[in-house]
């Protein structure tokens, strides 16, 4: 039984694409979408030896292992340049997604969809697709097991106008749609951010202090506009 987390990941896979699942784990995602018969081929790329062996373990036992590949690497790595048209990178922070997508720009030739889900800092991905040359085609945000998660689907090209400040922190098409989750997310986060400014005004004066106030201050403005 895939999460309804992955479930809205493999949505934006389209039928007939060759996909590299970074950061596979288990290669739930690459199974799945080879089952549904949506993916033609699949990598699944892994770091660490652990889940590396379970994705590989996973592949073995639903007998798939003719149209996954299991590799262990680093990121984009793992990936032949123009091997396969979409990469999805789902369940790690926003930094380490754009970290991976930076530093293996040159694998993306031949790529044409991203489908990216942060567990956070989902406005460092759009920041990076915007300044890379990628435009959102659509986002959707949900709720799981009391956790919120967003999904970020991206093609080549570049937005009718650059994503203003709001967009690039909320994400262009949730600030669209505002759904229920969407508001439960942001009014959680404006009361984590005001108790770390009510904790800063203990230690104000520091100049660190002070510039991580004001940071907090624009970001809590963005989402009370909202
Ligand atoms: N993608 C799966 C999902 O969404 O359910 C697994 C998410 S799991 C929390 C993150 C996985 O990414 C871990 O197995 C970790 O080892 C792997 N990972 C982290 N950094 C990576 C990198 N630079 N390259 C490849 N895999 C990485």
């Amino acid at each position: 039984q895939l999460s309804k987390r992955l479930h809205y990941v493999a949505s934006y896979i389209k039928k007939g694409m060759k996909i590299a699942d970074i950061g596979s784990d288990h290669a739930y995602l690459p199974c799945y979408a080879i089952k549904q018969g949506t993916a033609s081929f699949a990598v699944a790329g892994e770091i660490a030896e652990g889940p590396f062996r379970s994705a590989k373990e996973q592949v073995e036992k639903v007998q798939l292992g003719h149209l996954i590949d299991v590799r262990k690497g680093d990121g984009l790595e793992v990936v032949e340049p123009k091997e396969v048209d979409c990469i999805v990178i789902a369940g790690m922070g926003g930094p380490l997604i754009a970290q991976i997508l930076d530093s293996g720009k040159e694998k993306l030739d031949g790529v044409s969809r991203l489908v990216l889900q942060p567990n956070i800092g989902a406005e460092h991905i759009r920041h990076w697709l915007l300044e890379n040359g990628w435009k959102l085609i659509d986002e959707q945000i949900l709720e799981e097991d009391g956790k919120i998660y967003e999904v970020l689907a991206a093609e080549r090209g570049f937005p009718s106008k650059p994503y203003n400040p709001g967009e690039l922190l909320l994400g262009p098409f949730l600030l669209k749609k505002k759904n229920r989750v969407f508001e439960k997310k942001w009014l959680s986060e404006l009361k984590v951010w005001q108790n770390i400014l009510n904790s800063m005004d203990k230690s104000k004066g520091r100049p660190e202090t002070e510039k991580k106030k004001q940071e907090l201050l624009k970001k809590m403005a963005i989402v009370k506009e909202a």
